[in-house]
């Protein structure tokens, strides 16, 4: 079987079990060899995030500790200017030609994703995985709904390094990343959101109004 490889960009500031515990999921479902979690340095469509690079990549390093079927990847991190996913495929691309590529995106991303740089050629790279909650359907445009129903993944699809569109059902867990330094700035206890050497790490570097 071919070796598959899942890809998780985000600004994870911080990293949370919401991130985790759908990207794992999809890992068991489809049988993925390990998940790549890509820091972006300069987000093109949000804010830019509270914690410096640098303490965004230990939070991922301490997150993912004794967990082998997470790797950290700081390919983003290394490149000038804004993060493109297409430019992050493509370089994944070069370096793994022989190993299928599935890239991440909860739903909410999905439905925004012909706003992403390049976004028609993702699919030259990449799958692209969509974690929806069970039995959501999520309402598409027409356009992404055209292209999602163009590039639906079927039973042979697994043999392909790139190509199709998988909508796969993860248990959603309603937690963010805006939630938790909410939480930490109002004083309150953020335990069981994201894991504790995290926290421990957020209480030390006194990031997001910790005192
Ligand atoms: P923020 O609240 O600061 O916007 P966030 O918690 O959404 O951050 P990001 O780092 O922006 O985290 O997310 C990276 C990726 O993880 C995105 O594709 C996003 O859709 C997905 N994601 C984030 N939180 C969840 C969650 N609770 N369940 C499923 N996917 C999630």
């Amino acid at each position: 079987m071919t070796e598959a490889i899942g890809i998780l960009g985000g600004t994870f500031d911080p990293i949370h079990y919401g991130h985790l515990r759908p990207a794992l999921e999809v890992a068991e479902t489809l049988g993925l060899s390990h998940i790549r979690l890509i820091p972006n340095s300069i987000p093109p469509h949000r804010p830019q995030p509270i914690a410096t690079v640098e303490q965004r990549l230990t939070m991922l390093k301490l997150a993912v500790e004794g967990h082998p079927r997470f790797q950290v990847d700081d390919r983003e991190l290394n490149r000038q200017g804004e993060s493109y996913t297409i430019d992050t495929l493509v370089d994944l691309r070069d370096e793994f030609p022989d190993k299928a590529l599935y890239l991440l995106v909860g739903t909410d991303a999905f439905l925004h994703i012909q706003t992403w740089h390049r976004w028609h050629e993702l699919l030259e790279f990449s799958h692209i995985v969509v974690m929806q909650r069970p039995g959501e359907l999520p309402v598409m445009n027409e356009q992404t709904q055209a292209w999602y129903q163009q590039h639906l993944a079927d039973k042979e699809s697994s043999i392909l390094l790139c190509g199709k569109i998988w909508p796969i059902a993860v248990t959603q867990l309603m937690v963010s990343a805006t939630q938790i330094r909410k939480t930490i700035a109002d004083k309150c206890n953020p335990q069981f959101l994201l894991p504790d050497a995290v926290i421990g790490f957020i209480n030390q570097a006194s990031l997001y109004g910790v005192e």
